[in-house]
């Protein structure tokens, strides 16, 4: 289980100054179904706009 997930996307609602997420559970999806052949095919799905 991942202790910490880093996350540059700083327009999120949960995100920390830029560095880390603190959201208590996040959901990544595929763009290819239930498989992925390199990591931009991922993406997270609890993204959420802030300000
Ligand atoms: S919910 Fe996703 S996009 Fe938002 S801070 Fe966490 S990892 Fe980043």
């Amino acid at each position: 289980m991942a202790q910490d997930v880093l996350c540059e996307v700083m327009n999120c609602v949960y995100n920390q100054h830029g560095k880390k997420c603190g959201a208590s559970e996040i959901f990544v999806v595929s763009h290819k179904g239930n498989k992925a052949s390199n990591s931009e095919e991922t993406d997270c799905k609890t993204f959420e706009p802030g300000v």
